[in-house]
C-alpha cells in the first residue's frame, strides 16, 4: 500500500443508510441511494440517503418537540454538551481531515490544518460562549432579553463542509436553538462524522439532526417548512435566492453567506514579493474553491509587469497531484461538472483576449481526476466575464490601476462584496483604501483569518453574518419587557 492508498485507508469511509433523527440513527422514510466520489480517482466512495421531504418532516418535528427543553437549559449544562461534542470531534480529527480530503479533494495537510483546525477553534469556542448566557439589558424602564430563535434549518455547500457545517451548528446550539442540517451531496460523509460525535457526546434527543439529499429536494422542503423559524445557508448567490423565496411567504428568518469575487489590491510602496506570493496563494487554496479567494489581484502599474511575473512563477511552482501525497498542493476540482464549468471560464478568458501567463488548458495535470491547472491571466479586463463571474477554480485575473481611486473603484466594480485585500508599507494609506472597498472584510499586509469576527458579505455576497458574537446574533430573537 502506498502512501496514498495510506491515506484514504485512514478515513474509512463505508456506506451510510441512515439518518440522524431525535437522537437516533434511523432508516429513511423515502430515500433513494446517492453516490459520494473521490474527485482524485473518480470512483464511487460510498452511497448516502438521498431523502424526501417525508425525512425533512420527521427530522424538523424532532427539533421542534426538542425546542423548549434546550431554550430552557442552563446556560452551563448547554456548554458542558457543547464541550463533549467538542472532544468527540476532536476525537475524529484525522479521520474528518482525509475523509475531507477524500470527498472535497482537498490536499491533506490544508484538510487537517484549515478544514479541521478551523471547526474545531470554532466550536470550542461556542462551548465557552455557551457557558457565559445572555444578560439582561436595561434601557430606561425596559429589561431588553435574548431568546433562542427556534427551530433552524441549516443548508451547506461542499468546499469547507465541516467548517461550514460548524459556524452554524455550533452557534445555534450555543444560542439554545435546535437544529436540522442537510449538507451538501457531494460532500456528506464530513456530516456523517459530526453526527456520529453528536451521538457519542449524547446531546438531548432532537436537538440536532441529520437529513442528507438533494438540494431542490431535501434543501429545498427544509427552507420551505412551516416549522423552520431561521434559514441559515450557505452556498450560491442564485440558491440562495431561491432559498429567500421559499421562506418568504411565512417570514422565515434567513441568513445568506454566497459567493465572493475578492479583490487583492498591491499599492505601489507594497512588499510585491510577500503581496503575490500569499496573493497567489490565497487564490490557489483548496483548489480555488474558496468563497473569500482573492481572485482579482490589482496591481499598481509601476509594479505590473514584475508582479505578472512573480504570479506566473508561483502558479508554475504549484505542485499538482494527489490530495494524500504530502507534496500536492493543488488538488483535483470537486466533480466533473466544476471541473468542466471551470474550463469554459479558462477559455472565456482567452478568448475575450486575456494573455495567459501560467497553465491554461493546455498545461499538463494527472490523466486521471478532475483537475484544472493553476491558471492565471494578465491584462485581464475588469468588465471581462472572468473578472466578474465566481469561478470557483484556480483561476487568478491580474488587472492594472494607476492610483488608489481607480484601484477602489475597480474592486469595487462587483456584484459581490466578501473578501479583499490591501497591501501598502503605509498602514494609514492601507486603511483608506480598505475602508472605502464594499466588502465584508480585508486584510491588511496578510493579518490573519479570525474566526471570532464577524463574517459575512455587501451586496450579492450575503445577507447576516457567521463567527463570533456576531454569528450568534443571528440565532437569537430579542424581547423588551417594560416595567
Ligand atoms: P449551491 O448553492 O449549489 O448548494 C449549496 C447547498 O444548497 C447544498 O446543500 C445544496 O444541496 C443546497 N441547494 C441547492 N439547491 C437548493 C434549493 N433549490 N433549495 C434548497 N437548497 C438547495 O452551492 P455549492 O455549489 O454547493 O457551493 C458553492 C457556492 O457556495 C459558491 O458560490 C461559494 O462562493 C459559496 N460559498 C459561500 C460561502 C460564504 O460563507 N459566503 C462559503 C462557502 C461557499
Amino acid at each position: 500500500m502506498d502512501q496514498t492508498d495510506a491515506g484514504r485507508a485512514a478515513a474509512r469511509v463505508a456506506d451510510r443508510d441512515r439518518l440522524y433523527v431525535d437522537g437516533e440513527w434511523v432508516a429513511p422514510l423515502d430515500a433513494l441511494p446517492m453516490p459520494v466520489q473521490d474527485p482524485a480517482t473518480e470512483e464511487v466512495v460510498a452511497q448516502v440517503p438521498a431523502a424526501g421531504s417525508a425525512d425533512v418532516d420527521r427530522a424538523v418535528a424532532a427539533a421542534k418537540a426538542a425546542f423548549d427543553s434546550w431554550a430552557g437549559l442552563s446556560p452551563g449544562a448547554r456548554a458542558d454538551h457543547l464541550d463533549r461534542l467538542h472532544a468527540a470531534l476532536s476525537a475524529r480529527a484525522e479521520q474528518v481531515a482525509a475523509t475531507i480530503a477524500i470527498e472535497v479533494g482537498t490536499p491533506i495537510k490544508v484538510a487537517q490544518r484549515v478544514q479541521t483546525g478551523l471547526p474545531l477553534t470554532v466550536l470550542a469556542g461556542y462551548a465557552a460562549r455557551a457557558r457565559d448566557g445572555f444578560d439582561p439589558e436595561t434601557i430606561r424602564n425596559s429589561l431588553v432579553v435574548r431568546e433562542p430563535a427556534g427551530v433552524v434549518g441549516a443548508i451547506t455547500p461542499w468546499n469547507y463542509p465541516m467548517h461550514q457545517v460548524v459556524a452554524k451548528v455550533g452557534a445555534a446550539l450555543a444560542a439554545g436553538c435546535t437544529v436540522v442540517l442537510k449538507p451538501a451531496e457531494l460532500t456528506p460523509l464530513t456530516a456523517f462524522l459530526l453526527f456520529d460525535a453528536i451521538d457519542e457526546a449524547g446531546l438531548p434527543h432532537g436537538v440536532v439532526n441529520l437529513v442528507t439529499g438533494s438540494g431542490p429536494v431535501a434543501g429545498a422542503a427544509l427552507a420551505a417548512h412551516a416549522d423552520v423559524d431561521v434559514v441559515s445557508f450557505t452556498g450560491s448567490a442564485a440558491t440562495g435566492a431561491a432559498i429567500s423565496r421559499l421562506a418568504a411567504d411565512r417570514i422565515a428568518r434567513v441568513t445568506l453567506e454566497l459567493g465572493g469575487k475578492s479583490a487583492n489590491v498591491i499599492l505601489p510602496d507594497a512588499d510585491l514579493a510577500k503581496a503575490v506570493k500569499v496573493g497567489v496563494g490565497n487564490a490557489f487554496l483548496n483548489a480555488g474553491q474558496t468563497c473569500t479567494a482573492w481572485t482579482r489581484m490589482l496591481v499598481h502599474r509601476a509594479a505590473y509587469e514584475e508582479a505578472v511575473e512573480l504570479a506566473a512563477k508561483a502558479s508554475a511552482g504549484y505542485v499538482t497531484g494527489d490530495p494524500f501525497d504530502p507534496v500536492t498542493r493543488l488538488g483535483p476540482l470537486v466533480s466533473e461538472r466544476q471541473r468542466d464549468r471551470v474550463r469554459t471560464y479558462v477559455d472565456k478568458g482567452l478568448a475575450d483576449g486575456a494573455r495567459l501567463v501560467s497553465g491554461g488548458p493546455d498545461a499538463p495535470v494527472p490523466a486521471r481526476g478532475w483537475f484544472v491547472a493553476p491558471t492565471v491571466f494578465a491584462d485581464v479586463d475588469p468588465d471581462d466575464t472572468i473578472a466578474q463571474e465566481e469561478i470557483f477554480g484556480p483561476v487568478l485575473s491580474i488587472i492594472p490601476f494607476s492610483d488608489d481611486d481607480h484601484a477602489v473603484e475597480i474592486a469595487n466594480n462587483s456584484r459581490y462584496g466578501l473578501a479583499g485585500a490591501v497591501w501598502s508599507a503605509d498602514e494609514d494609506r492601507a486603511m483608506a483604501v480598505a475602508r472605502r472597498m464594499r466588502t465584508g472584510a480585508v486584510d491588511i499586509n496578510g493579518g490573519a483569518f479570525n474566526p471570532f469576527a464577524p463574517f459575512g458579505g455587501y451586496k450579492q455576497s450575503g445577507v447576516g453574518r457567521e463567527l463570533g458574537e456576531h454569528g450568534l446574533a443571528e440565532f437569537l430573537e430579542t424581547k423588551t419587557i417594560q416595567r
